[in-house]
């Protein structure tokens, strides 16, 4: 019997790891721009950290974290999420004195056992960002901004951003209590999950996908209409920078996030196309959780992207070939045993100029080797054979002219010579 991956597991072929590779790349360059450090976290934390952040009774934690007795009894969790992670590096190394106003980024896979369904997977991988020690309007605005940015340079098809404010701790209790009471009110049209949050989570009966919950909810006050004087001026202020900076967002007042530590601004970035699950990332301001996780009392804001959703909601139209489409662009072919040695070498000198070059296998006939090198796309073969060897000079094969030259160059010729020679019969890019 085969052994198999775990469900909700995943392999990532090559042509999908190469789009990853380069939405990282697109991201890293506008997180770098916006003045972001990277900091590299580790996958397993103790579990108490995602109790005290992430919240005892979210989902996350309650529900869907990894989390196992270690040898010596110590709660081990696989991290479900990045931001309690970064709070804690922050807190721990001491980057609330030396870098008080920091910005920072991650990425790499998390962890949930959500029940598995199309697109959700149970290891998947994020891209986050956090911004300590501002509790300013202007650094919500900005994370907006650099949210919106990052969209645009991935490409993500159809972007919104939703925006809504979840209050503070002066504002969010009374709101709590009166969402409660609505919910009282209504338990009989909720779900079994929705009776069990009344108490404990109210502001989860608002995203509840259940259509009885939603039409129960439909009426329920808003956060929005209960902000404090003071979270009332924070968002608007947002909203007015926004504005200015010319970030479209749209108001959402239902909007709650899964998770405990938010407070004021929290948004969503949803892409068209991606069905009833079409959110791409999102995030929030976060200010009692450095405090929370032991640190002094420090703003943070911050968000995360699904590097799954944001591959689904920015690669073109068209099926996975699951192969890798890098562009060789020589495909070296030793014909016979006397010409690996010869082969092996030169290839790896053409490599070091920057050149792609793949080998082919001495054993096989010429014919063959020509097949594959359609196959890949290669621009040039470069034929070693008896005769190759004997004389001490390759043949190349321009695959595009479909022509071949015979003793282009010397096997110890300088590899920039030989490159120089490629491109005088037929124009190529080298990368
Ligand atoms: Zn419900
Ligand atoms: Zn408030």
């Amino acid at each position: 019997m085969n052994v198999t991956s775990i469900k909700g597991f995943r392999d990532v072929l090559p042509d999908e790891a190469a789009r990853r590779r380069a939405i990282l790349d697109a991201t890293r360059g506008v997180l770098e721009s916006y003045g972001y450090a990277e900091i590299e976290l580790p996958l397993l934390e103790k579990g108490e950290l995602f109790q005290r952040s992430v919240g005892a009774t979210s989902d996350i934690v309650e529900k869907e974290m990894y989390a196992f007795e270690d040898r010596d009894g110590t709660l081990i969790a696989l991290r479900p999420e990045g931001t309690a992670s970064a709070v804690r590096a922050y807190v721990e190394n001491g980057l609330t004195r030396s870098l008080p106003v920091g910005r920072l980024w991650y990425s790499g896979p998390m962890f949930r056992r959500e029940r598995p369904q199309k697109g959700r997977y149970r290891q998947f991988s994020q891209i986050g960002a956090e911004f300590f020690g501002r509790d300013d309007a202007a650094a919500d605005a900005e994370t907006l901004c650099l949210v919106a940015d990052i969209c645009a340079a991935v490409g993500v098809r159809g972007t919104r951003i939703d925006l809504n404010s979840l209050g503070d701790a002066a504002c969010r209790p009374a709101y709590r209590e009166a969402l409660s009471e609505y919910g009282r009110l209504h338990a009989s049209e909720l779900c079994t999950d929705c009776c069990a949050r009344l108490e404990r989570n109210p502001l989860r009966l608002l995203d509840c996908k259940n259509p009885g919950c939603k039409a129960a909810m439909s009426a329920a006050p808003l956060m929005i209409d209960h902000l404090c004087d003071p979270c009332r001026a924070h968002h608007d202020e947002v909203l007015r920078l926004l504005g200015v900076a010319g970030v479209a967002v749209t108001a959402n007042p239902r909007m709650v996030r899964g998770l405990d530590y938010y407070c004021r601004t929290a948004f969503e970035v949803v892409a068209e196309g991606l069905g009833a699950q079409d959110a791409v990332g999102g995030g929030g301001r976060y200010d009692g959780l450095v405090a929370a996780l032991g640190g002094p009392d420090m703003a943070g804001i911050g968000f995360a992207f699904g590097l799954e959703r944001l591959d689904l909601a920015s690669r073109p139209d068209g099926d996975d070939l699951g192969v890798a489409a890098a562009a060789v662009k020589i495909l070296m072919a030793p014909v016979g045993e006397a010409a690996a040695g010869p082969a092996l070498a030169l290839a790896r000198r053409l490599r070091q100029t920057g050149l792609r070059v793949e080998m082919e296998s001495p054993g096989r006939r010429l014919k063959a080797q020509m097949k594959h090198a359609d196959k890949i796309g290669a621009r040039f073969v470069v034929i070693l054979g008896d005769a190759e060897i004997a004389s001490g000079r390759a043949t190349v094969r321009d695959m595009r002219a479909q022509l071949d030259h015979a003793s282009l160059f010397g096997l110890a010729d300088d590899a920039t010579a030989i490159v120089t020679k490629l491109e005088q019969i037929g124009q190529f890019e080298q990368r």
